[in-house]
């Protein structure tokens, strides 16, 4: 289970040894050989089984940095995930330079994240209610995503998520792979996961 048996970019197999990653988890070890090769993955993964990597690898092996346009959108349930996750994929990209994550949680003053999109971003992370009152109004398109994830899919249905999750599906180009990650797998999330991707890989650990 030794990250350099995936083709991942070598400079982030170099940083993954700096960062002490020595083996794949099992979540990890189950599921990067079909998100590296694009395909779209149901995990059933809980906090702590190294889920953000897993998700955060395939980010990462498949951005263009040279493209300045948000190709990747990570949706989480709260600021608090949306923050540990934007954290852990900047460590992730250490090697990798001009990778520009951008946090866009409400809570938080609206103002200033109109100012950091126009400055621009390759990664957004955010809670689904700001990210779609930002693509509605327009401060930021969904036209070049090509990946999007679903961090923690269940308690984002939880939290009332589920309008704010479909608004923000409607903008973003169907010619995308979608990763969903869930602790637990309700008949909501088999909704989602049946109308929104394509012959998804399922892994549990
Ligand atoms: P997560 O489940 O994504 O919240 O990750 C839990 C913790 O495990 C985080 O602090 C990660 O930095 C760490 N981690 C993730 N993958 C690995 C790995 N392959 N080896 C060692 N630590 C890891």
């Amino acid at each position: 289970d030794a990250f350099s048996s995936l083709s991942l970019k070598p400079e982030l197999l170099s940083n993954l040894g700096s960062l002490g990653y020595e083996k794949m988890t099992p979540i990890q070890a189950q599921s990067l050989p079909a998100i590296l090769a694009g395909q779209d993955v149901i995990a059933q993964a809980k906090t702590g089984s190294g889920k953000t990597a897993a998700f955060g690898l395939g980010v990462l092996q498949h951005l263009n940095v040279k493209r300045f346009r948000v190709q990747t959108l990570i949706l989480c349930p709260t600021r608090e995930l949306a923050d540990q996750v934007a954290k852990e994929i900047r460590k992730l990209a250490r090697a990798i330079h001009n990778i520009k994550v951008l946090t866009l949680c409400g809570g938080m003053p609206f103002g200033p994240q109109i100012g950091s999109l126009e400055h621009g971003a390759h990664i957004i992370v955010g809670t689904p209610g700001r990210v779609e009152e930002h693509v509605r109004k327009g401060n930021l398109s969904l036209d070049d995503l090509n990946l999007l994830v679903l961090d923690e899919a269940d308690r984002m249905l939880e939290m009332g998520f589920q309008d704010a999750l479909d608004a923000i599906l409607d903008y973003a180009p169907v010619d995308r792979q979608t990763l969903l990650f869930s602790a637990t797998y309700p008949k909501e999330i088999e909704k989602i996961a049946a109308d929104v991707m394509k012959k998804p890989v399922v892994v549990k650990v």
